[in-house]
């Protein structure tokens, strides 16, 4: 079973030339799945050789720009191509509205449509359901409304039978928080997790203030919840010695890596 992960960006809100913000891609044996779409994502799957086309769902965290830039472009590509096959888009009740905007322009000719369903919850809510996996949604702690979401493979009646000591796998999104009691729980036991990290620990009272963690925050919260991985991105504009960010987490959780644009994580 595939079950890879995709890093498009790893940065935060401020345009810098090296890194693109929030997009991520998790393929499931071949279904791909789409978390945020800040700007410059279709060139990202472009270079990673992610097809727009198998893009069955999108999930967006919250209506910040670094996370939701990209999607015009990319609704738009796959009318371009021919999309029949409905696409599937979550994400907070306002991202409605600026689908709409979007439609009031540009969707006169859309080839496909877009099925948008608001994510609306106070704790984990199942919100899609594919062949291999579920998605579930669960709030985070930030200045807006802002979403994760958790993937878990579904495993069939027959594989159990065939491999009973099977372990599912299982990937979550933190987007954009401060840290949540409930979040660990929230992700328990996943095989990687994904925390932002945008301050490293000496910027701890600027993380509070805008709504993000701190590198020993994102790392506290993979070894309360018993991840096996972590992986941290989403760094401040500011941040130039990535080695020293992610010692800072590998201090409180050893197996965590500082996602760099273009890393695959194989889960
Ligand atoms: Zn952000
Ligand atoms: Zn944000």
């Amino acid at each position: 079973m595939i079950f890879n992960l995709t890093i498009m960006g790893t940065a935060s809100a401020m345009p810098i030339s090296d890194r693109n913000p929030s997009a991520q891609m998790l393929e499931v044996h071949g279904r791909l799945f789409l978390l945020d779409c800040g700007e410059g994502t279709q060139q990202q799957m472009r270079r990673a050789h992610l097809a727009f086309m198998k893009v069955e769902a999108v999930f967006i965290s919250h209506i910040h720009g670094d996370h939701l830039f990209g999607l015009f472009g990319l609704l738009n590509t796959m009318t371009m191509y021919g999309r029949t096959a409905p696409l599937y888009i979550y994400g907070p009740r306002a991202l409605g509205s600026v689908l709409n905007f979007y439609r009031s322009f540009f969707g006169e000719h859309e080839s496909y449509d877009i099925v948008f369903t608001p994510v609306d919850c106070r704790g984990p809510q199942l919100v899609h359901r594919s062949k291999w996996v579920t998605v579930t949604a669960f709030p985070l702690n930030h200045k807006i409304e802002c979403y994760g979401y958790r993937f878990d493979e579904i495993v069939t009646e027959r594989h159990w039978q065939e491999n009973p000591a099977y372990h599912p796998k299982s990937y979550a999104y933190c987007s954009d928080t401060s840290p949540l009691p409930e979040l660990a729980e929230w992700v328990m036991g996943v095989d990687l997790l994904y925390h932002e990290a945008t301050y490293p620990n000496e910027m701890a009272d600027k993380a509070a203030d805008r709504g993000h963690s701190t590198a020993a925050q994102a790392a506290q919260c993979a070894k309360d919840a018993g991840a096996a991985r972590l992986v941290v991105g989403h760094y401040s504009s500011r941040i130039t010695d990535f080695d020293a960010l992610q010692a800072e987490c590998r201090e409180i959780f050893p197996e965590t890596v500082a996602a760099q644009d273009g890393d695959v994580f194989k889960i």
